[in-house]
């Protein structure tokens, strides 16, 4: 038992230094969360041997599980302290709210497939992750009732800026979403909430994430395909 943890461990630590600090995310916090959070518990049994592979992977209903090293980017990207409250867009596995739940106070993260909330939320529990809360609902609208928020992560792509999403940010919070009007590639924006009620914008680079579905998303059946 205690081989095995050390094996899955010394794993975690391997994937970080290869995959993440190796491409120059540098904050210590982020790099000791994803060392310490169970990736193989979030990926399918059946994949468990290819959890710490440098990709997605599939997770059931058209999901996938980000890359370790965009999940690490959009942490870092997210600028998150202790103190800070967060709200994640697009729960699919848990993992990426896992990682958010190691940083900051508490987390709120919503899902629109309510399979997906359901097992996110038993493997949360079995991580022992107890600050992260997962509803279920259409997150392009955010999640009101917890609002405002010191760092908002989108983990699917809209094809404009969630208007709705700024609204929810705290002066100075942080809003990491990929955007983009092609289904297969998008642009990381960082959006920091001014004092003026604007945005200051920073493009993080070029990433492809599935498409964000809602209001102020896709439609059900656009998106695929472009
Ligand atoms: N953070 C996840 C990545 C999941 S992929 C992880 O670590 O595993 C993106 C997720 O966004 C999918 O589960 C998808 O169902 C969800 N999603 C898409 N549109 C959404 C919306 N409008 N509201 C909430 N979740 C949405």
């Amino acid at each position: 038992m205690r081989n095995q943890e050390d094996r899955t461990t010394a794993a975690r630590r391997r994937m970080v230094e290869t995959q993440i600090a190796a491409r120059g995310v540098g904050d210590g916090r982020v790099l000791e969360a994803m060392i310490r959070v169970p990736r193989e518990l979030f990926v399918p049994e059946h994949l468990r041997e290819r959890a710490f592979d440098d990709g997605p992977l599939p997770i059931g209903s058209g999901q996938t599980i980000s890359q370790p090293y965009v999940v690490a980017l959009m942490a870092e990207a997210a600028g998150i302290e202790p103190a800070d409250r967060v709200l994640e867009i697009g729960t699919g596995s848990g993992y990426g709210a896992a990682i958010l739940g190691h940083l900051a106070e508490r987390v709120v993260s919503v899902e629109r497939h309510a399979d997906l909330a359901e097992r996110a939320r038993a493997r949360l529990a079995e991580a022992g992750c107890r600050n992260v809360e997962v509803v279920c609902g259409d997150g392009t609208l955010g999640w009101p009732q917890a609002a405002p928020f010191d760092a908002i992560v989108v983990t699917a792509a809209p094809p404009l800026r969630p208007r709705a999403l700024v609204h929810q940010l705290e002066v100075g919070g942080r809003l990491i979403v990929p955007v983009g009007a092609d289904r297969h590639s998008q642009r990381l924006l960082c959006l920091t909430r001014t004092a003026d009620g604007g945005c200051e914008e920073v493009d993080l680079g070029g990433v492809a994430f599935v498409p964000l579905v809602g209001e102020e998303g896709w439609g059900e059946d656009e998106g695929h395909g472009r």
